[in-house]
């Protein structure tokens, strides 16, 4: 039975990614916590989020924009 082999107990009970929670955020290296934003198929922590948001408000705002309902007059 390879359930019992040693490597796999080891796996299973320490670094099976989703079946722990002591899930590292990308990012900074911190422990996410209870709570992440995944974010091209990364889970950040939400001081990470935070920037990446921050960043991508200042480079998409009208996507943002249209995200939240917001209507964009552009008068150009
Ligand atoms: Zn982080």
């Amino acid at each position: 039975m390879m359930e019992d082999h040693p490597d796999i107990r080891a796996a299973l009970e320490s670094g099976y990614p989703g079946y722990t929670r002591q899930r590292l955020c990308p990012c900074c290296g911190y422990d996410l916590g209870d709570k992440s934003f995944e974010v091209d198929g990364e889970n950040l922590c939400l001081p990470c989020f935070t920037e990446w948001v921050s960043d991508y408000l200042s480079t998409n705002p009208e996507e943002v924009a249209e995200a939240l309902c917001i209507d964009v007059h552009d008068e150009s």
